[in-house]
């Protein structure tokens, strides 16, 4: 598995907030002593015209001219290093995801995370939509036709899922606990126009299981088998842990190693790569043991 990592991203970040550099730092750290080699996100050409294929150029011009500490909701800081960092998330995103495409497992160890982001609207800890930048990128050059899109972090991708609501080179499959925050995700949220029945919502109660999580995650295999997409992007969040602050999921480390491998299974039946890109996960240990038991799966 080709692993993606920059001390760039730890240049976001504001002490006493969740989504803060620790997280980047407890990851790498156990990376380091299993001796796990990471690469440094590449530059990708006309990145600025990349993320706005996705987001609106208002939106990116916006947070490009941020020049202080700034909220742009009240969960969501920039500080004036962010937009710098959040290109290179969006880059080391784009990297691995092209990896994936030519069938090398990938992952991308990004901050600030991304799938929450709209069009035209950063919210929930995130800038710029780095997984859905990373799919329109395959596409728009013809480096993939079809494009599935699992999104196992414990919240609801609304972001991902309205950029792509009625588009049908993207199916969007999430599994996340509901009610919670953004408040979307139900199960009748399922795609419009060309787009129809290619967004899967499953909503989880809170406090679901390692062994209830890997009944619910089956459809996605069913999903890839029937779309036949030519990669598997997931966006990679490690909040569904037992122990995490900000949700109430009963997910263990090992359940983390379970689903990853049922991934990387299903991946390799209809023969495409993976790419991982991370998103949320709030408590050190699951967060860094989570991560450990992808690789290894
Ligand atoms: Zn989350």
């Amino acid at each position: 598995m080709i692993l993606i990592y920059s001390n760039k991203f730890l240049e976001h970040s504001k002490s006493g907030h969740p989504e803060n550099k620790n997280r980047l730092i407890a990851i790498k750290c156990l990376l380091d002593k299993y001796n796990y080699t990471t690469i440094e996100p590449k530059d990708v050409e006309d990145i600025e015209e990349k993320i706005k294929k996705v987001h609106s150029e208002a939106y990116v011009e916006l947070i490009k001219n941020i020049k202080s500490d700034t909220m742009l909701d009240p969960d969501t800081y920039v500080v004036k290093t962010s937009y710098d960092v959040a290109v290179n998330a969006v880059e080391a995103s784009i990297n691995a995801a092209e990896y994936a495409v030519n069938k090398k497992n990938s992952f991308a160890f990004v901050r600030p995370p991304g799938h929450h982001t709209c069009k035209d609207r950063g919210m929930g800890f995130c800038i710029f939509n780095n997984i859905a930048i990373a799919a329109e990128y395959l596409i728009s050059t013809n480096k993939a036709k079809k494009i599935l899109i699992l999104d196992i972090d414990c919240h609801h991708g609304n972001g991902t899922q309205e950029i792509f609501y009625d588009r049908k080179d993207v199916f969007y499959i999430s599994l996340h606990q509901y009610p919670a925050y953004p408040g979307t995700g139900s199960a009748d949220e399922t795609g419009a126009g060309e787009g129809k029945n290619l967004t899967l919502n499953i909503p989880l109660h809170s406090y679901t299981t390692d062994d209830e999580y890997i009944e619910r995650i089956k459809i996605f295999r069913k999903v890839a088998i029937d779309y036949k997409p030519d990669v598997i992007l997931v966006s990679a969040g490690y909040d569904t842990y037992i122990d995490d602050p900000l949700t109430s999921m009963n997910i263990t480390i090992d359940g983390f190693g379970k689903f990853s491998k049922y991934i990387k299974e299903t991946a390799k039946i209809i023969d495409v790569g993976v790419a991982f890109i991370l998103e949320g996960g709030y408590n050190l240990k699951g967060l860094s043991e989570g991560v450990l038991k992808t690789i290894k799966a």
